[in-house]
């Protein structure tokens, strides 16, 4: 797995370095928004790891420009900005998870696992996640083999968190999966059917974040 890192805190760069390289990651670094962006039109790494207080373009900039290029490059933010404004802005400018300074190298090591874990599991047919499967062609969700009841709505959301499994879903973001443009929908509509789907799978399976969305977490983390 090769790793960019988008960081001017060269303390925090190094320190990073050292832990990413030790937990067996290819990492290249670099320090400014633009050399990120000449970096990925050249070589797109597997993950990029990217802060948002940068010293020559807003990271937001850089998150965008970097998402036009990839679709599906996996980003993960580092960021002072703990405001929630400002967390859903990124997640619908495209970034895949958040970190906000100060963290935990662990905590940054179990997202990064998270998103290996992702590209392999993305390989297999139908989805599994700890006891819940979901058959997409037969439209059936088995708990541990039991198969439960779901309306078709209640199976859409949980198709969309399943399937971004380790990804934050915001509330929008599911509506758009559910609802055509223009239709009306209630603003707790999203809300109701996770609170059904909640009855029928297992406890924890879906977690709020509060104001941001709602997360599938993958097993072990
Ligand atoms: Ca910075």
């Amino acid at each position: 797995m090769q790793i960019l890192l988008v960081e001017d805190d060269s303390d925090l760069a190094q320190a990073l370095t050292q832990t990413l390289k030790h937990e067996g990651f290819a990492v290249n670094h670099v320090s400014r928004g633009q050399q990120a962006i000449d970096v990925i039109k050249i070589e797109l790494p597997d993950i990029v790891i990217l802060d948002l207080g940068l010293p020559d373009m807003d990271g937001m900039d850089v998150l965008q420009t970097i998402r036009k290029q990839s679709a599906d490059l996996p980003i993960l933010v580092l960021t002072a900005r703990t405001s929630v404004e400002d967390k859903v802005n990124g997640l619908d400018l495209g970034a895949d998870d958040y970190l906000a300074k100060p963290f935990d190298v662990a905590e940054l090591m179990a997202r990064l696992r998270v998103f290996s874990r992702r590209a392999s599991t993305q390989k297999h047919s139908g989805l599994i996640i700890g006891d819940v499967k979901l058959d997409d062609k037969s439209h059936q969700v088995f708990i541990s083999g039991e198969e439960v009841d779901l309306s078709r709505r209640e199976f859409m959301v949980l198709k969309a968190l399943m399937e971004n499994a380790g990804r934050v879903q915001t509330r929008e973001s599911l509506e758009s999966k559910l609802y055509s443009w223009g239709e009306e929908v209630a603003s707790n509509t999203i809300e109701v059917h996770i609170h059904h789907l909640r009855k029928k799978l297992p406890d924890k399976f879906i977690q709020t974040l509060r104001g941001i969305g709602y997360i599938i977490k993958t097993i072990n983390e």
